[in-house]
């Protein structure tokens, strides 16, 4: 079945661009859009014409997050775990749909065999952050923010919680306890963004970007993006998201038990009251 939330693009030899064609929700991410993305992910990563794999998306901004209207089921079969439990009520289906469709998904895309470039523009929030961090290279463009602001709503963070090494654990806990959006010369500063362009440059300097690592010797790539993801799991990254995923999973069940629904129903105001008045800004 071809596609309705994403796009393949060949914008240069050896280079595929997948994009988030869902602008109207502001890239926000139903089940749907997530396992399109994976077959994407999938097709152009055994498609040996492709080197580098880019992800972009339509629109102003890059992700709004989980599309929660969407609902909480596969729109297919398990591609990323074993799962027991799905579409058991209560907290235990719920655990199993995010192991899968979130954590497992996205631990799925970060070890992607070849080299992926992601570029950023406007806003990626909480789950929008879960397409972004299991990239290899993040570009942002000038007008781009990142906040993961749902301890508003009773849970730790994002799904993929890799906000310690993405940010740093000092920086990560005042982005979490706050909720306030990091721009993108902040995330180039702490390191969770490797270039900052204009944002009518986005495209164009990620493709030359990915241009010049499809130059290099694909075995090459491949070896290193490995070396790289597995220093990172010698640090416990994977097992850190395994533990902050069922922390996170304790988090929705309380919120279950407590108000009948995943998610505390006073994050949004929390969240609308936070973004307007009180920024915190250094003196
Ligand atoms: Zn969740």
């Amino acid at each position: 079945m071809a596609p309705t939330h994403i796009r393949r693009e060949d914008p240069a030899p050896g280079v595929a661009r997948i994009v988030l064609a869902r602008p109207q929700t502001r890239n926000a991410q139903s089940p749907e859009l997530l396992y399109q993305l994976d077959a994407a992910f999938a097709e152009a990563t055994t498609d040996n014409r492709v080197k580098v794999i880019v992800l972009a998306a339509d629109g102003p901004d890059f992700s709004s997050g989980h599309d929660l209207k969407a609902g909480f089921e596969l729109p297919c079969a398990p591609v990323a775990t074993m799962q027991a439990g799905l579409g058991a009520p209560g907290a235990e289906g719920h655990y199993a749909f995010e192991c899968e469709a979130f954590l497992g998904l996205c631990k799925r895309w970060r070890d992607i065999p070849k080299p992926t470039i992601a570029q950023a523009q406007g806003r990626t929030i909480a789950g929008g952050l879960m397409l972004l961090w299991p990239m290899d290279i993040i570009v942002a463009a000038q007008d781009a923010t990142f906040s993961d602001p749902v301890t508003a709503f009773g849970v730790n963070g994002v799904e993929y919680f890799t906000h310690a090494w993405e940010l740093g654990a000092r920086k990560a806990k005042e982005i979490l306890y706050t909720g306030r959006a990091l721009s993108a010369a902040e995330a180039r500063e702490v390191g969770m963004v490797n270039h900052v362009v204009e944002a009518a440059a986005l495209e164009e300097f990620t493709t030359e970007l990915a241009v010049t690592v499809a130059g290099r010797p694909e075995f090459g790539l491949r070896l290193a993006k490995e070396s790289v993801n597995r220093s990172l799991d010698a640090q416990g990254q994977s097992t850190a998201m395994d533990s902050a995923i069922a922390l996170h999973n304790l988090g929705h069940a309380n919120n279950l038990a407590r108000y009948g629904q995943i998610l505390d129903p006073t994050g949004a105001e929390i969240i609308r009251a936070g973004a307007a008045p009180r920024q915190v800004r250094d003196r």
